[in-house]
């Protein structure tokens, strides 16, 4: 594979000089880097280089430029290699220039000059960039294929796991495709069943269960410990929060987490209000960066489900989805919540088949040049708004209230306002989904009345609710589902009978002494990514004063 490029920009030549010299003397290896000496020979070079199919990591370019800015630069630049990192470099006093920057250019990162020296302020940036690009990229192809059709349910689950789990692959929609057909009929497999995974040495699964597919592409299924002092339930924020924390404080950690790290926030195409992100981050980076972080530290990450919750005496043990148990001292449970389900004629026939939940961002490129709709009025129906306009012909946007602004932050809806392919239709529900195999239209009700519209593709976003049914019964909960911890847990001043211990239990301590509770699955939580993390953290503290209490 051709190295990846590295392109910087400055009319200063030996400015520019400098920025070159350091990035080969540590990126070299790798990648391959370039300069131009304004920003219109920065496109000339970036159009051949399109051309020719080669593929750009970063764009590092000065912003006081004769002729053209960097900023106008780097937004001309997303038309050629969108996923391309943005870098700008400003004076000091370019504050202003940057914030614009990050409006219209996208930029991912603004950086001061001077950079000296460039292990402490160039290379961490850019190398954490890179790492971000890096996971996103997919070099011309080579390994795993799934072949299915884009309307099946299981189709579906698979592509989806094997995205949220950064594992490359390339689908084959088997609907008019010689090449699916060629490669099941060479593979003498059965192309009435499917989704099929095709390995690089030619082995094959056929409509894998997601346990089978991990453990085949090295994802660990089997606990590699007896013992634990720790046992994460969920890896979103609050739980791979807690997985830092515990294990860079010395506990042996382990998270359970049936999808990839990132909960929630992995199907958020951009969160933009997360401390520290000026540029907003994708839930799947902060997801990634997260699991790196805690792996760093000695967490171990099983890719399993917890399905039960057993207490003997001083110990906790999950049961998992393959029938296995792990056991440990303390449990931090924070599996957040699923979204809620659409209630209506249709929905439940077609889920998967064109009405999708949430993490459904893996089916936004099969949306290429489609009309899609999106059904919710709150930040995440607006963020997959976006994300899903840059792919689809037309978004609709289908909302219960009179508008967005009482249910979404300010920020997205002027992003919505801005993007012409997005349509908001508001007093409207869907009020049924129609088709066979899939989804063909959906009946919606109006101020006008009732009126359908062909569909092929409907995402939801309508709430959610805590999946905590799998919990025994001493787990106390409201009656929506919502786990109780700390103060929580008194009903008239008065902790519940169960609760035998001397103190009162912690903060963030379940019904059941060593259980603790972290983020949107606790009851009165406020639902963020920056609470969350909040969260997880302080469980960490509390589990330290339990285990001393030993
Ligand atoms: C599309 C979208 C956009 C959002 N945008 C923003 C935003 O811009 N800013 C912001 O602050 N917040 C945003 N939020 C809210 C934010 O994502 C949540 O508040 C946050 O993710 C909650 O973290 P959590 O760890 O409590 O739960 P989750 O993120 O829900 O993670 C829970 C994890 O537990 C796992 N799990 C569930 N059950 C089990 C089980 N039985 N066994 C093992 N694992 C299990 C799940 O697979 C999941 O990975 C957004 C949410 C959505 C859906």
């Amino acid at each position: 594979m051709a190295r990846p490029i590295l392109l910087a920009v400055d009319d200063d030549i030996s400015v520019l000089e400098a920025v070159v010299q350091d990035l080969r003397r540590q990126y070299g290896q790798t990648y391959r880097v370039m300069r131009a000496g304004s920003g219109q020979a920065a496109l000339d070079t970036l159009e051949q280089l399109k051309t020719r199919q080669e593929p750009v990591a970063l764009l590092l370019s000065d912003q006081r430029m004769p002729g053209m800015t960097g900023v106008d630069f780097l937004e001309k630049a997303i038309e050629f290699y969108p996923e391309a990192r943005r870098v700008l470099l400003t004076a000091y006093a370019d504050t202003e220039v940057a914030i614009r920057a990050i409006n219209t250019a996208r930029i991912h990162y603004y950086l001061t000059k001077p950079w000296d020296p460039p292990e402490e302020k160039l290379y961490p940036v850019l190398s954490d960039l890179l790492e971000d690009w890096k996971a996103g990229y997919r070099p011309p192809f080579e390994g795993l294929r799934v072949i299915g059709h884009r309307w099946s349910l299981r189709d579906h689950q698979v592509r989806n796991f094997l995205s949220q789990n950064h594992v490359p692959y390339r689908w084959l929609d088997v609907a008019g495709n010689d090449e699916a057909v060629k490669l099941l009929t060479d593979s003498q497999l059965d192309a009435d069943k499917l989704p099929v995974v095709l390995f690089a040495d030619g082995a094959a699964l056929v409509d894998p269960d997601l346990e089978e597919l991990a453990a085949r592409v090295g994802l660990r299924v089997k606990a590699e410990q007896e013992f634990y002092d720790l046992l994460v339930v969920g890896a979103g924020p609050a739980g791979l929060a807690a997985a830092v924390y515990g294990a860079s404080e010395g506990l042996r950690t382990l998270v359970i987490e049936p999808d990839a790290p990132g909960g929630q926030a992995g199907s958020s195409s951009k969160i933009e209000n997360y401390l520290g992100f000026p540029s907003g981050v994708t839930g799947a980076d902060l997801g990634r960066r997260a699991h790196v972080q805690a792996t760093r530290f000695g967490a171990e990450f099983l890719t399993q489900r917890a399905t039960g919750l057993r207490i003997d005496g001083q110990y906790r043990f999950v049961q998992l989805a393959d029938g296995r148990e792990v056991s440990g001292h303390v449990v931090v449970l924070a599996p957040g919540v699923q979204y809620r389900k659409l209630d209506i004629p249709g929905a439940e026939r077609l889920a998967g088949r064109g009405i999708y939940y949430g993490a459904a961002l893996v089916e936004a490129v099969a949306c290429k040049d489609e009309e899609v709709f999106v059904v919710g009025g709150a930040n995440s129906a607006g963020q997959a708004a976006l994300h899903f306009a840059k792919f689809a012909r037309k978004v609709t946007m289908v909302v219960r209230g009179d508008g967005l602004s009482a249910t979404m932050s300010k920020y997205l809806i002027d992003e919505i306002e801005k993007t012409s392919n997005i349509v908001v239709v508001s007093r409207t529900q869907v009020v049924e989904a129609d088709g066979e195999e899939r989804l063909v239209k959906v009946k919606m009700k109006g101020p006008q009345g009732e009126f359908e519209v062909p569909a092929s593709s409907l995402f939801v976003f309508i709430g959610a609710a805590p999946g905590t049914g799998w919990l025994p019964n001493s787990i106390l909960r409201d009656d929506k589902g919502f786990l109780l911890a700390g103060p929580d847990l008194k009903l008239e001043g008065k902790l519940p009978e169960s609760w035998r211990e001397q103190r009162e239990p912690y903060l963030l301590e379940s019904s059941v002494p060593g259980v603790f509770v972290a983020g949107d699955v606790r009851h009165g939580s406020v639902k963020r990514v920056a609470s969350a993390v909040g969260e997880g953290s302080i469980a960490v503290q509390f589990v330290h004063q339990y285990l001393a209490g030993f």
